[in-house]
């Protein structure tokens, strides 16, 4: 259960589509006064170095973020993206890659609350390190819990605020998280019907993956929007990712036209063979 590290795969098409909806998220809540919180079930380190030991070995960024890096026709919310990914850097170079929760920790206000979650004893300890060298207000804001998401979670539904984002992002590489992300769900939504939550899944040679989206569709919310991206035709060995999904209950209604606009480019850019699709699916309260 363990062995997943998100540094190998931080910024790869996989982020990008995770990371791209997660930034229109945050942009949206924050064009409200009042204060919002954001919870992150599976945090990861929070941070990565794109030329470090990890990342630099497999270079999934490469096929992903770096893509983007250069190019002056961005989509409106890919340009809100890269705009972020930037502002992570320096200088013009691509060397650092943030993950959700400074993605979130950047976008919130002082009267805003970051909750993160994650298990790995390794990951927990880069996480907090990065956020304590954030100073004071940050630290105020933010809670970092060395627990299981999914149970964590129950705790903190109702936000007191009653407005939130609940990004649900496990790795899948124990096959009951499928199970775990529609049971995790559907208690949320009990608690919490009004909240926003985005669901990230792998698209990769197995049933559950194949399933899940179906599965999640069946959950009692008013609405939801369900966007994929493909790159690649599956391997023939079954294995690696060859694309990846995003569920969003209770989305921005702004969210499915800029989608709309952005999918067709992102597919092309990011496209690694003939197969490379997308797809834009979704229920209206
Ligand atoms: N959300 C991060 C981002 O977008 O930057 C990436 C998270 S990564 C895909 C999944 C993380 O969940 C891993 O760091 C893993 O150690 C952690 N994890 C696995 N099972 C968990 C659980 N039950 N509760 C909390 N964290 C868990």
């Amino acid at each position: 259960m363990f062995s997943y590290r998100h540094a190998f795969h931080a910024g790869n098409h996989a982020d990008v589509l995770k990371h791209l909806v997660l930034v229109q998220l945050l942009r949206y809540f924050a064009q409200k006064d009042s204060p919002y919180w954001y919870i992150d079930t599976h945090a990861g380190a929070g941070a990565y170095a794109l030329d470090g030991d990890w990342a630099g070995k497999t270079a999934e960024f490469e096929s992903g973020i770096a893509r983007l890096w250069t190019r002056d026709d961005l989509p409106a919310i890919v340009a809100d993206y890269v705009e972020e990914i930037v502002a992570f850097n320096q200088d013009e170079f691509l060397r650092y890659y943030p993950g959700s929760p400074f993605l979130a920790a950047r976008a919130m206000r002082d009267r805003d609350r970051l909750r993160l979650f994650e298990l790995h004893p390794t990951e927990i300890e880069v996480l907090r390190s990065n956020f304590r060298g954030q100073g004071k207000d940050e630290a105020r804001r933010t809670m970092i819990y060395a627990a299981d998401g999914f149970e964590g979670l129950k705790a903190l539904l109702p936000p007191p605020t009653r407005r939130g984002i609940v990004l649900i992002d496990p790795s899948y590489e124990d096959k009951r998280d499928y199970a775990r992300v529609v049971e995790c769900l559907g208690e949320a939504l009990k608690r919490f019907a009004t909240g926003c939550y985005a669901v990230w899944y792998p698209q990769v040679s197995r049933r559950e993956s194949q399933q899940l989206a179906g599965r999640l569709a069946r959950v009692p919310a008013r609405s939801w929007l369900h966007v994929t991206l493909t790159v690649r035709k599956p391997s023939s060995d079954g294995l690696g990712l060859h694309g990846s999904g995003m569920f969003i209950v209770n989305p921005p209604w702004v969210l499915e036209a800029a989608l709309k606009d952005a999918m067709p480019w992102l597919t092309r850019v990011l496209a690694q063979d003939a197969a490379a699709a997308f797809s834009l699916d979704g229920r209206q309260a």
